[in-house]
C-alpha cells in the first residue's frame, strides 16, 4: 500500500483528492495543486497509516520511513533548500487533517527544521536574524507543548518575564538578542522539564511530530468532539508535511483566513481578516485582533487599520481571483488559509466553510439562483438539525436593554442565562437545568464541554474567526466575542464593563446578531419564517414524499406546527389535558370511584372539557388529518406522590385522607412502563375511551357544522399487543360514534387505528391490521420493550454504550435500525399484506431525527410525525431522504 502522496510543484500524486483518504485539508492541498493555485510543496501522509500507527504500538514501519523520505525529497526539489541544511535549511509544517474538519482539535507544529545551525543559516538566507530567532522561540514552545507535552504555561511565562525585564509590551518588542537568550532559556526549561536535551536533529523532530498529530487523534478533547459530531473513532487522521512559508517576514508579508461568502450571514461578500507580519496561528487563536480583509468591512466596522484590499492591493486582487476559482471549483462556500511571504500569495488550505443555519440557507438558496448548484443540491446542502437555530426565537426588538457593553457579532440568536466563568461549572450547573452564559477572556479546546453545556457564549478576546466564533457557530449557541472594554476577574467571580460589575451567577442576555450584551433576561420574539427559509423549504416540499405531521395537544403548539407547514397531527396525546389544574380534581374522583356508577360521574364533568379540547384543535388543524391517542398513562401518576398533599387532594375530591391513601396504594406499580397502562386502561374501564371517542365525535360533528370543513379524526389506541385488545376497543370507538352520529344527525368520517409499540404488536401486525385502519409506530415503547432499556434511566449509562461503540448513536434520539427498524420493517410489511394501502406513520421521538426519517423513507412510510419546532428539519430531512 502507498501512504504518502506528494503535492505541489506540478504534482499533484491525490489527483483531485479522496477525502477519506488523504484528510479534508489533504485532499484539498491536493485539489488546489492540480488546479495550478500556489500550493507550498509537501506530502500527505495517509488516513490508514493512523490505524497502522496504532496497530504497531505507536511506531513507524520502515516500508513508511522510507515513503516519507520520497516525500521530504520531493518538497527539497520544489524549494531548491535541503531539510537540516546548515546553510539555507528547509522548514516545513507538521498538521493534522481528518474527512471532516475538527476545527483546533489536533495538533500542529510550524517551523520544524530548526536547530542550533539551521537557525544561523535561515539568518543567514533570510538576511533577517531577528525573524530565525523567533521562528525558533516558537518552534521549541510549540514543540514542547505538541510533542513533549510539557506544560506550556512554564514557556509563556518565560516569555512575559523576558518582555518585562526590557519593559516591552508586546512581543514584537523583543530584539534578536532578546530572542536569542530566550531560546536559550526555552531549550533550558525544556532539558529541566523532559530530562533530555531539545532535539537537534531534524529528522528525530519530524518524526515526533508526525506521531503527536497522530497521537491527537486519541487525545480527550478530540474524543468528545467526536462523540458530539457523531464522529467514528477508526476514521483516523491524516498527517500533512508542507513547506513552511512565512507570514512572518516584515511589512510585505502576512497571514489571514477568509471566507468566500460571510459565514454569519450568508451575503456574498468576501470575509475573513489577516494580519501583517505575523504567523497562521495568532490569527486564529485571537492573541492579537486582526484586521479586516475588505473595504467595505472595515468601513462598516468603523475600524482603523487599513484592509488588505487598501494596504496590499495587488495580492489581494490575486486572492479574490483564487476565492472565485474555488468557488467554482469546489461548488461551494471556502474557508480558506493563506499566507503572503514577501509579496507572494501562497494558498495553505481550502475547504467547505461552517456557517450558521441562515448563511447555511441563504449560500444554498443564492447558488442555485446563480446556477452554480441545481434547487435539489440545494435541499442536500443544509443539515436539518442546523435549521433549529433559525426556528427559536430572537430579541424582542420592542423590549428594553440595558446594554452593558458590545463585541463582535460572532455566531447568530439570543441567549439569557446565569453568568459563569470557567467551564466545569457551566457543565455543572447546566446539568441542574439552568441556562448558563460561558464568559471567559478567550476559549480553547480545553472548553469544548462548557460551550456545549452553555446557552451561550461571551469572549473578551478574539475575532471572527477565533476558536469561540468558529465552534460557536458549529455548534448553534449564540456567540458575542472580543467584547474588548470587558474586564473579567474570574478568579474572583466577576466581570467589569468600566465601573459596572456582573457576578457569577447573575442574569445576563448575549445576542450573536448584533453582538450586543445585556443585563438580566431580554423577552424574545418568535422567528421570522419567509425570505430563503420559505424558498428552500418550497423546493424541498417539491421533492418530498413523506407527508410531516407534529406531535401535539394544544392549540397553540398546532398553530406553530401548522406555522411550520405540519400536514396534520400524528400525536395528541390526551393524558396531556388530563393534567391540566382545572380538571385534575374530577379526574382524581374518575380514580378514586368505588364502583362504574361512581366513575361515569366524575367522567362526565370531563366531557365538555374534553369536547372543548378537541374543538379548538379541529378548528386551528380545519380539515387536517388529526390522530387522537387515547389516555395512555397508569392512573396513579394522576394521583399525589407527597404525603403533604394527601390532605389537600382529599378535601378537593371529598374524600377521606384514608381512602386516598389506600386508593394510592392498591394503584401502586412497581413497573409503571410495564403495568397498567395503555389500551389496558381501557379494557378495564371502558367507560374512560367511550367518554373520550364522545369528546372527540362530538367535536368533530360541531366543526363540521359550523365551518362546513369535516375534520378527519383517526383514533389511536396505546400499547396494544393483540388483535383482541385491539377489537374491544375499536367496537367501544365505534359504539360512541353511532350514538353521537345519532344525536347529531350528522357524520363525519373517521378511522381507528393502533400504535405499533410493543415487539409482540410489530410481530403480529398483520393480524392486528385486520382489525386497525392504520398503524403509527411508537417507537419510543418500541425501542424500550425491544431493547429491553428503560426510556426514563438510560441516561445514566447509555453515553458509555456510545462511547463504546455498541450503539453508533443513543437508540432513543435515532432508531437502531439492525434491531428496531427490522421490527418496524417486518411489522410494515404483515400491515400492508394484510389491509392494501394501510396508512402508516411514526410518532415516537425519532420522527423528528433526520437518520431516522431517513430509515423511515427506505421503509415506505406514509409520514413522520414530530414536535412543532422540529416540523421543518423533518419537511427537509425527508427531502434529502428522497433525493
Ligand atoms: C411512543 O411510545 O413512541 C409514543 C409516541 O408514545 P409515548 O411517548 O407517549 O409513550
Ligand atoms: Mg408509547
Amino acid at each position: 500500500t502507498q501512504y504518502v502522496y506528494r503535492f505541489g510543484g506540478g504534482v499533484s500524486d491525490g489527483g483531485q483528492g479522496d477525502k477519506n483518504l488523504l484528510g479534508g485539508k489533504g485532499a484539498n492541498l491536493d485539489g488546489m495543486a492540480a488546479i495550478g493555485l500556489p500550493v507550498p510543496p509537501g506530502f500527505t501522509i495517509s488516513t490508514p497509516m493512523c490505524a497502522r500507527y496504532y496497530d504497531e504500538g505507536e511506531r513507524f514501519p520502515e516500508d513508511v520511513k522510507a515513503e516519507v523520505s520520497a516525500g521530504i525529497a520531493h518538497i527539497e526539489k520544489v524549494t531548491g533548500k535541503t531539510f537540516g541544511d546548515a546553510a539555507d535549511p528547509l522548514l516545513v509544517s507538521v498538521r493534522s487533517g481528518a474527512r471532516v474538519s475538527m476545527p483546533g482539535m489536533m495538533d500542529t507544529v510550524l517551523n520544524l527544521g530548526l536547530n542550533d545551525r539551521t537557525v544561523e543559516g535561515l539568518a543567514a538566507a533570510s538576511g533577517d536574524a531577528r525573524f530565525a530567532w523567533d521562528s525558533y522561540r516558537r518552534f521549541i514552545q510549540m514543540y514542547a507543548d505538541v510533542v513533549l507535552e510539557l506544560d506550556h504555561g512554564a514557556f509563556e511565562e518565560a516569555l512575559e518575564i523576558a518582555k518585562e525585564d526590557k519593559g516591552y509590551t508586546l512581543d514584537t518588542e523583543l530584539t534578536s538578542e532578546d530572542l536569542q537568550a530566550l531560546v536559550a532559556e526555552f531549550k533550558s526549561l525544556v532539558e529541566a522539564e523532559w530530562g533530555r536535551p531539545f532535539p537537534q536533529d531534524v529528522h528525530d523532530q519530524l518524526w515526533g511530530a508526525i506521531g503527536a498529530v497522530f497521537g491527537s487523534w486519541q487525545s480527550e478533547r478530540a474524543k468528545v468532539y467526536r462523540r458530539l459530531n457523531d464522529i467514528p473513532g477508526d476514521w483516523g487522521t491524516a498527517v500533512n508535511v508542507q513547506a513552511m512559508v512565512f507570514g512572518n517576514m516584515g511589512e510585505t508579508s502576512a497571514t489571514g483566513v477568509a471566507f468566500t461568502r460571510d459565514p454569519a450571514k450568508g451575503d456574498r461578500a468576501y470575509y475573513g481578516e489577516f494580519l501583517i507580519n505575523a504567523q497562521g496561528e495568532d490569527v486564529v487563536a485571537g492573541i492579537r485582533t486582526p484586521q479586516y480583509l475588505t473595504k467595505a468591512a472595515r468601513e462598516a466596522a468603523g475600524a482603523r487599520p487599513l484592509s488588505m484590499e487598501e494596504a496590499m492591493p495587488e495580492v489581494y486582487g490575486e486572492l479574490a481571483r483564487v476565492f472565485d476559482l474555488l468557488e467554482r471549483h469546489y461548488r461551494d462556500m471556502q474557508d480558506i488559509e493563506f499566507t503572503v511571504q514577501q509579496g507572494k500569495l501562497w494558498m495553505l488550505q481550502t475547504r467547505s466553510g461552517k456557517r450558521t443555519a441562515k448563511a447555511a440557507l441563504k449560500i444554498a438558496v443564492e447558488m442555485a439562483a446563480e446556477g452554480l448548484i441545481s434547487e435539489e443540491e440545494a435541499v442536500a446542502r443544509v443539515d436539518p438539525a442546523a435549521l433549529d437555530q433559525l426556528l427559536h426565537p430572537t430579541l424582542d426588538p420592542q423590549a428594553q436593554r440595558d446594554v452593558l457593553t458590545k463585541g463582535l457579532p460572532a455566531s447568530p440568536g439570543a441567549a439569557s442565562g446565569i453568568v459563569v466563568f470557567d467551564s466545569d461549572t457551566a457543565e455543572k450547573r447546566a446539568g441542574t437545568g439552568e441556562d448558563v452564559i460561558l464568559v471567559r477572556v478567550e476559549t480553547s479546546p480545553e472548553d469544548i464541554h462548557g460551550m456545549h453545556a452553555a446557552k451561550g457564549i461571551l469572549t473578551a478576546r478574539g475575532g471572527m474567526t477565533s476558536h469561540a466564533a468558529v465552534v460557536a457557530r458549529g455548534m448553534g449557541r449564540p456567540c458575542v466575542s472580543g467584547a474588548g472594554t470587558l474586564a473579567i476577574d474570574a478568579k474572583n467571580g466577576v466581570m467589569r464593563v468600566g465601573a459596572r460589575e456582573v457576578k457569577a451567577g447573575e442574569v445576563i442576555t448575549i445576542d450573536g446578531a448584533s453582538g450586543e450584551v445585556m443585563l438580566g433576561a431580554v423577552p424574545t420574539v418568535q422567528p421570522e419564517l419567509a425570505g430563503d427559509f420559505a424558498t428552500l423549504m418550497v423546493w424541498a416540499d417539491k421533492v418530498r414524499r413523506l407527508k410531516v405531521r407534529t406531535n401535539a395537544e394544544t392549540p397553540l403548539d398546532c398553530r406553530t406546527a401548522r406555522e411550520f407547514g405540519a400536514e396534520g397531527i400524528g400525536l395528541c396525546r390526551t393524558e396531556h389535558m388530563f393534567f391540566d389544574a382545572a380538571r385534575i380534581t374530577a379526574v382524581r374522583q374518575m380514580i378514586l370511584a368505588s364502583d362504574e356508577a361512581g366513575r361515569r360521574a366524575a367522567l362526565d364533568k370531563l366531557l365538555p372539557e374534553q369536547r372543548a379540547d378537541f374543538t379548538e384543535i379541529f378548528e386551528v388543524m380545519a380539515g387536517l388529518p388529526c390522530t387522537i391517542r387515547l389516555l395512555d398513562p397508569p392512573l396513579h401518576e394522576f394521583l399525589p406522590h407527597e404525603e403533604a398533599e394527601f390532605a389537600e387532594v382529599a378535601a378537593a375530591a371529598g374524600l377521606d385522607v384514608e381512602t386516598l391513601r389506600r386508593r394510592a396504594a392498591e394503584l401502586h406499580e412497581f413497573n409503571p412502563m410495564l403495568g397498567h397502562r395503555g389500551c389496558r386502561l381501557g379494557v378495564t374501564y371502558p367507560e374512560i375511551y367511550e367518554m373520550q371517542a364522545r369528546a372527540i365525535f362530538e367535536a368533530a360533528c360541531d366543526v363540521a357544522a359550523k365551518s362546513g370543513e369535516a375534520p378527519i379524526p383517526e383514533i389511536m389506541i396505546p400499547l396494544v399487543a393483540t388483535r383482541r385488545e385491539l377489537e374491544l376497543m375499536k367496537a367501544v370507538v365505534d359504539k360512541a360514534a353511532r350514538a353521537v352520529f345519532a344525536e347529531k344527525g350528522g357524520e363525519v368520517a373517521y378511522l381507528v387505528g393502533t400504535m405499533i409499540e410493543l415487539p409482540r404488536a410489530a410481530l403480529k401486525a398483520g393480524e392486528i391490521a385486520e382489525v386497525g385502519e392504520f398503524f403509527s409506530f411508537g417507537t419510543n415503547d418500541l425501542t424500550q420493550t425491544t431493547l429491553g432499556v428503560s426510556r426514563d434511566d438510560a441516561g445514566r449509562f447509555l453515553t458509555t454504550y456510545v462511547e463504546k461503540g455498541i450503539f453508533a448513536r443513543d437508540p432513543f434520539v435515532s432508531i437502531d435500525v439492525e434491531g428496531v427498524g427490522e421490527l418496524i420493517r417486518l411489522a410494515a410489511d404483515r400491515g400492508r399484506a394484510a389491509r392494501s394501502g394501510i396508512k402508516l406513520g411514526i410518532c415516537g421521538e425519532h420522527g423528528g431525527d433526520p437518520a431516522s426519517i431517513a430509515f423511515c423513507e427506505e421503509v415506505g412510510l406514509d409520514y413522520v410525525s414530530a414536535s412543532p419546532y422540529r416540523v421543518p428539519i423533518a419537511r427537509l430531512a425527508a427531502a434529502q431522504a428522497a433525493l
